[in-house]
């Protein structure tokens, strides 16, 4: 379940700019006061959006989808309804002739 994980990794994005700003408002806001505790989260909230960004680049591939492989074009046989390939002359298993399409 990747959904899960862009979940998570919008979480720590999310957790990353909240300490980031947590940090910065604490040290503008409130001048004088013991800036230095917001240190410790401005560590933690590089990290986190770092995890984040490594989490959602992991989930990624759940909204682009795939690029699939072309099917091999095929066909029934008409006479004993065997796959074969759109462009053989006769079936492999009752060598009716395709001639038609
Ligand atoms: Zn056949």
């Amino acid at each position: 379940m990747l959904a899960g994980v862009t979940i998570l990794g919008l979480f720590f994005v999310g957790l990353g700019i909240y300490f980031i700003s947590y940090c910065f408002s604490n040290y503008y806001n409130v001048p004088g006061s013991n800036s230095v505790d917001g240190g410790g989260y401005l560590i933690f909230g590089p990290v986190g959006i770092v995890l984040g960004a490594g989490l959602l680049w992991y989930s990624l591939p759940v909204f682009i989808p795939i690029k699939q492989k072309p099917q091999p074009k095929v066909k029934t046989c008409p006479s004993c309804g065997a796959i074969v390939e759109e462009n053989a002359a006769q079936c492999e298993k009752c060598k009716n002739q395709l001639s038609d399409t």
